[in-house]
């Protein structure tokens, strides 16, 4: 008996069947997976609230309403996302029908992190059933709460021929893995991007690596200290810190930071409260591991503002963090959690060196009153997205891709970019059975007539 096996069967036998093809098979899971959004958004707040301390107003805009806003996409546009795409033909192709044709790959595996549970596990669901694929579903294990939501209530929503989902930590996934899946979807750290890829590639496995990294953001003399300082630690500070996207470090001049610290802690207090941990909008550190990991790194530089914690609610002040040094751990890891460093830089060549000198990140964002300063950051450097005068607003957009680029990660999603990666895209020439005569000229023996076709 291996039950994981016995699932993969189900799941393989369903797509075989071609029951998932029909465009109104898949749009029925999707409205399936929005009514699990409505019937049971006050059971998933409690339970982020319970992993997270999730305030209600962020677990709208980054969980649920960006998960409903893709599903609705997808339903307006089902059809014509699957409909044949026609391609331009050649001298010897003028009379055949050439097209790209998107077929779902069959059983696909997606594996999720704990940082937004909702979110990271059911965004890929809705491009991968949109796609028409088969799906097992693997939650983060780490988010307790939302894991028990997710495997116990989801599956009463979908049907249960061409989905599953299955629970548990590294072991479990890795005895997951041994198994052949036509499609692997990972939100993950970079270490286990790399388990992830290893895995798929004995199976020759199609992968797409959604990673992490170290986000920088530079700041520019040339701009309005508050409103960089409302931007950066809204975005920073968002979810504890437990961003992918989130700005990880600001590289600006001496000067502007003596201007960016005060605006910084302005915009801390008006957001959290003179005392951030009775704030309900602050979320905490997801577990003990986290908590200790990020307090080491308050070790880092000098604090200049926050740096209070208390273990036994997992809390950690919004803090800033100057005089950093380039080879401290806060500068080597992604940070994860509330805090923020500033690394001094004297110019703009200097601050693109740093970024360059280092892995292409998952984000970057470039604050400036100037568009040339901006234009040259984004011209001069490489990440996953890119964001100008703002935090990761980028991400917001279906119609951009979302992904990562280098350590980064690899392959996109959002709106019909989840649609095409879920998708093989198979190139189709039909041809007639007729019209040999003009055919013929093609074969042997050959001459220079040949040539000229
Ligand atoms: P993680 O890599 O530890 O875990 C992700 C998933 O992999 C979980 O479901 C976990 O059970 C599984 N897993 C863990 N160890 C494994 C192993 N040895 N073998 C097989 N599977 C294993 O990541 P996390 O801590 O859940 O999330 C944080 C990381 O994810 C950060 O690096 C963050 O930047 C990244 N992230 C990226 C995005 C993105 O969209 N690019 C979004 C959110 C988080």
């Amino acid at each position: 008996m291996d039950p994981i096996r016995d699932t993969l069967q189900r799941l393989r036998e369903t797509f075989r069947a071609g029951r998932t093809q029909p465009a109104e098979f898949r749009a029925a899971q999707l409205e399936g997976l929005g009514r699990f959004l409505r019937d049971h958004k006050q059971l998933l707040q409690e339970a982020l609230a319970q992993d997270l301390h999730k305030s209600a107003v962020e677990l709208e805009v980054s969980e649920i309403s960006i998960v409903q806003t893709e599903i609705n996409l997808a339903l307006r546009n089902l059809r014509a996302w699957m409909r044949d795409e026609q391609v331009r033909r050649n001298l010897a192709t003028q009379l055949d029908s050439a097209f790209i044709r998107k077929e779902p790959f069959g059983l696909v595996l997606i594996v999720a992190p704990w940082n937004y549970p909702v979110n990271l596990t059911l965004l890929p669901l809705v491009g991968a059933l949109a796609a028409g694929n088969c799906v097992v579903l693997k939650p983060s294990e780490i988010s307790k709460s939302t894991e028990k939501v997710l495997a116990e209530v989801l599956p009463r929503y979908l049907d249960q021929s061409c989905f599953a989902t299955v629970l548990g930590g590294p072991g479990e996934t890795g005895q997951l893995l041994e198994h052949r899946f036509d499609y692997i979807f990972f939100t993950g750290s970079p270490r286990v991007g790399k388990i992830v890829m290893a895995a798929a590639a004995k199976h020759l496995t199609p992968v797409t690596l959604e990673l992490g990294g170290k986000n920088p953001c530079y700041v520019d003399d040339n701009c309005d200290p508050q409103t960089v300082a409302n931007r950066v630690a809204f975005f920073r500070y968002f979810n504890a810190g437990q961003t992918c996207v989130a700005p990880d470090y600001v590289l600006c001049s001496p000067k502007m930071q003596e201007r960016l610290l005060p605006a910084l802690q302005s915009a801390i207090t008006r957001f959290y409260g003179e005392d951030p941990r009775s704030s309900p909008d602050l979320g905490r550190i997801i577990n003990e591991k986290h908590f200790q990991r990020l307090q080491g790194l308050l070790g880092c530089g000098r604090v200049a503002i926050g740096g209070q914690s208390d273990e036994s609610d997992r809390y950690i002040a919004p803090t800033v963090l100057v005089d950093v040094q380039e080879t401290e751990p806060v500068m080597q890891e992604e940070i994860f959690g509330p805090i923020l460093p500033i690394v001094n830089v004297r110019s703009l060549d200097e601050a693109i060196d740093f970024i360059k000198r280092r892995e292409k990140p998952l984000a970057l964002y470039a604050f400036s009153n100037s568009n040339q300063v901006v234009e040259q950051v984004l011209a001069r450097t490489s990440s996953g997205g890119f964001c100008g005068n703002d935090g990761f607003m980028h991400m917001t957009l279906p119609s951009l891709p979302f992904g990562g680029v280098g350590a980064s990660g690899m392959g996109s999603y959002h709106g019909k970019f989840s649609f095409d990666t879920f998708s093989h895209h198979r190139a189709c020439l039909l041809r007639r059975p007729g019209l040999e005569k003009i055919c013929s000229i093609r074969y042997p023996p050959y001459s220079p007539r040949n040539l000229r076709l």
